[in-house]
């Protein structure tokens, strides 16, 4: 077993983020960092964001 410590998964859909593919977007929101494997789930995110405001995690 690996010790990954660099595991990234995506905020919206969690899946796991290739890095390789370089596809990795980073959002600051709220004085967070999120992690997002394209733009449609960094898109969605936002979204939700906006719709729940704050309740959303
Ligand atoms: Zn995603």
């Amino acid at each position: 077993m690996q010790n990954d410590e660099n595991d990234d998964t995506c905020a919206m859909c969690g899946k796991k983020i290739n890095e390789q593919k370089k596809l990795v977007l980073v959002e600051k929101i709220d004085d967070a960092n999120y992690i997002f494997d394209s733009e449609d789930c960094a898109l969605i995110f936002k979204k939700f964001r906006s719709l729940y405001g704050n309740n959303f995690s």
